[in-house]
């Protein structure tokens, strides 16, 4: 009997073990290489300023449903955002993309399909990037991962590529259609100087975020807040910097 005992039990701690270490592993891939809890510093998320400015950004669109519809609030309120565009979003509605470009907005991009799977990530950046240059001569600065998945090597890559791995800083959390009033205060509770907001026009249903959108600019605007592209806000960060170079007196 106590040999039976023996000779299970290294057995079970190793068991044991194995489980632990893929449980953490199944948290470390959901949970701790979400962005808003990593901040890496590697990444554009924020600008250190004092000016009360920030970016509103749109993923997964450009759809035929809403996207419009968001153009034309921001050409209302006059305010000019960012949009994380798919390429096969991008490919079936070229007059949606000519629409945000001739507004003023700046686009990103959000890989070809919104794959989670991040070793097809470097493709699905250089099929969209050659999607957008086929439909409006241009190349993007900017580019943001699905579901905000980064390790160290697509950071690496990315910027190899030449572009800047955009992630936020203020999550609207529209993404779990938690209701307008919802998606309007977990912008407007949490926003801040120079921070980055997520927002989508496209994926799933996006009825509650064009309802909280008007909400949310009039509520930051009458706290102070502009809203600026990401290029735009990337500017106040340029000030800081000269700043610091400033030798002491
Ligand atoms: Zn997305």
């Amino acid at each position: 009997m106590h040999l039976f005992v023996f000779s299970r039990k290294p057995v079970l701690y190793l068991l044991m073990f194995l489980l632990v270490i893929c449980f953490w592993g199944f948290l470390h891939y959901q949970y701790l290489s979400i962005p808003s809890l990593v901040k890496d510093p590697e990444t554009y998320y924020i600008v250190r300023t004092q000016e009360k400015v920030t970016a509103l950004t749109f993923d997964d669109g450009p759809d035929p449903l809403y996207t419009g519809t968001i153009l034309d609030i921001l050409q209302t309120k006059n305010i000019k955002a960012t949009f994380f565009i798919l390429g096969q979003n991008a490919k079936q509605n070229p007059d949606l993309m000519k629409r945000i470009l001739n507004e003023g907005h700046e686009i990103g991009n959000h890989g070809y399909s919104h794959s989670y799977i991040p070793n097809k990530f470097i493709d699905e950046l250089i099929d969209t990037d050659k999607t957008i240059f086929q439909s409006l001569n241009q190349q993007t600065l900017y580019y943001r991962p699905p579901g905000g998945i980064i390790t160290k090597s697509i950071v690496k890559e990315v910027t190899a590529n030449g572009q800047i791995l955009t992630l936020w800083s203020v999550d609207s959390k529209d993404w779990q259609n938690p209701g307008p009033k919802q998606i309007e205060q977990n912008v407007v509770k949490n926003i801040f100087p120079g921070s980055i907001i997520l927002l989508h026009d496209g994926g799933e249903k996006r009825e509650q975020t064009i309802q909280a959108l008007t909400e949310i600019i009039e509520k930051l605007q009458q706290q102070g807040y502009r809203f600026v592209t990401l290029s735009d806000l990337k500017q106040y960060d340029a000030d800081i910097t000269v700043q610091k170079n400033i030798p002491p007196a």
